[in-house]
C-alpha cells in the first residue's frame, strides 16, 4: 500500500489531453498591465442592444435554475430563421457545441479535419475526444475544397469549416460549400461554424442552413457573441437533423444557458435594428480600414479579403507584425498577433469604433514609414 503511494505522482491526465495547447484568449491589457482598447477578440464595438441590457435586469431570480431547454429562445430563433425549433440546440457559446460535435461523432482512431488557419478551437475539440486533428493546406489563407477533400479518408468523422473563417476572414461561396458537402460521405458530419454569418450581406448566403435542413450530416452553429454583442453571456446555438440535435442534447450541460443569457438573447433577437447598425458600421469601417492598408502596399502591408468583423493584416516589408503589435500597444491598442497559429507575419485587427480605426491606420502608416 505505502509502496504504491510513494510511486504515484498523482492523477495522470490522458496523453491526448496533455497534448492540448489551451485556447489563448484575446488580451485586454498591455505587458505592463495597462488597460488597452481591446481589438483582439472580435467583440462588437457598439456594445450590446439596449433592449438586451434592459432584459438583463428583469430576468428570472438567480436562485432558480434556468429553463433547461431554452424553450422561448429556441422558438424565437426558429421564427427568425425559418427553422423548426425542435431542430435547434443551445450551447454555452457555440464553443460548447463545436466540442460536443467532435465528442459526439469522433474518438480514438478517428480523424477530425479542418483547413490550415482554421479556428483554433477545432484542434482542441479534436484532441479533447482523443481523435486526430488533420489539417488541410489552405489556398491564399482561404479554404481549398479540393485540398480538404484530398485529406478525407475512411477515418474522417467530422469536418469543421468556419465561414467566414477566423482568423483569416475568408469566405467560401455557396457553390464551393455545396461541392464540399456533395463529395463527403453521408456518415461524415460537416460542421459549418457561422459565428460571423450575420456580417454577410443577403447575397452572400453560403447555403449552410439549407444544407442543414435538407441533409442528415450537416450541423450549422451560430452565436450571440459577435454581432449580437453578448459574448459575456455565453450563448450559442446550432441546427441540424433531429438525430444530430438529439446527440448534442444528450451530452450538453443540462442547464447550459443561464436565465439571464436566455432573457438577453431573446431581447437581442427582437432588436434587429441593433444588428443592422452593427453590420452597417462594420461594412463601412472595414472598407475604410482595408483601403488604408492597401495604401501601405508599397511598405509591404496587405489585407486578406475579409467578410467578418476583423481584418488579417500581413506584414511583408520592413515593419514586422511583432513590432507593429508592440507599437500599437504603446499607443493604447491591443490587437491579435498569431505566431502560435502559424501566422507570425500577421495581426488580426477587430473592426472597432471609427476614431479607433483612424488612429490605428495612422499609427501603422507612421510605423511603416519609420521602419523603412
Ligand atoms: C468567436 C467565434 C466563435 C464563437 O464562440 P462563442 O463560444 O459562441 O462565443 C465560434 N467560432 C468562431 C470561428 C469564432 O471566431
Amino acid at each position: 500500500m505505502s509502496d504504491i503511494k510513494t510511486l504515484s505522482r498523482g492523477p495522470v491526465p490522458k496523453p491526448w489531453i496533455e497534448q492540448i495547447h489551451a485556447y489563448v484568449p484575446g488580451k485586454s491589457t498591455g505587458a505592463d498591465g495597462r488597460p488597452l482598447i481591446k481589438l483582439s477578440a472580435n467583440e462588437n464595438p457598439l456594445g450590446s442592444s439596449q433592449a438586451a441590457l434592459a432584459a438583463r435586469s428583469s430576468a428570472a431570480a438567480a436562485s432558480l435554475y434556468p429553463d433547461p431547454d431554452s424553450t422561448s429562445l429556441r422558438a424565437a430563433i426558429g421564427a427568425r430563421h425559418g427553422i423548426d425549433p425542435a431542430r435547434v440546440v443551445m450551447g454555452t457559446g457555440s464553443d460548447e457545441l463545436l466540442n460536443l460535435a467532435a465528442q459526439g461523432y469522433a474518438g480514438h482512431g478517428d480523424d477530425v479535419l479542418y483547413v490550415r488557419y482554421g479556428f483554433s478551437v477545432y484542434d482542441i475539440a479534436a484532441r479533447r475526444c482523443g481523435a486526430n486533428p488533420v489539417v488541410a493546406p489552405d489556398r491564399d489563407f482561404g479554404t481549398d475544397v479540393d485540398a480538404l477533400l484530398a485529406c478525407v479518408s475512411e477515418r474522417t468523422r467530422v469536418v469543421f469549416l468556419a465561414n467566414p473563417n477566423n482568423p483569416t476572414g475568408c469566405f467560401l461561396p455557396r457553390a464551393e460549400l455545396e461541392r464540399l458537402h456533395a463529395a463527403l460521405s453521408r456518415d461524415v458530419l460537416l460542421v459549418v461554424d457561422q459565428a460571423y454569418g450575420e456580417y454577410l450581406g443577403e447575397a452572400d448566403d453560403d447555403g449552410a442552413l439549407a444544407l442543414a435542413e435538407a441533409h442528415d450530416n450537416v450541423l450549422v452553429t451560430r452565436t450571440f457573441s459577435k454581432i449580437y454583442g453578448l459574448a459575456g453571456e455565453r450563448i450559442g446555438w446550432g441546427t441540424g437533423a433531429p438525430a444530430i440535435v438529439a446527440t448534442l442534447n444528450r451530452i450538453r450541460g443540462p442547464f447550459n444557458v443561464t436565465a439571464t443569457g436566455q432573457a438577453m438573447a431573446l431581447a437581442a433577437l427582437d432588436d434587429q435594428d441593433f444588428v443592422t447598425r452593427s453590420r452597417d458600421h462594420n461594412t463601412a469601417e472595414r472598407a475604410r480600414f482595408v483601403a488604408a492598408i492597401e495604401a501601405l502596399g508599397n511598405r509591404g502591408l496587405r489585407a486578406v479579403p475579409s467578410e467578418a468583423n476583423f481584418v488579417l493584416v500581413l506584414f511583408e516589408g520592413a515593419l514586422t507584425a511583432e513590432s507593429a503589435y508592440q507599437g500599437l500597444a504603446e499607443r493604447g491598442y491591443i490587437v491579435r498577433w498569431l505566431p502560435g497559429q502559424g501566422l507570425p507575419q500577421a495581426l488580426r485587427i477587430t473592426i472597432g469604433k471609427t476614431a479607433d480605426m483612424d488612429a490605428i491606420a495612422a499609427a501603422l502608416a507612421d510605423m511603416a514609414q519609420q521602419a523603412s
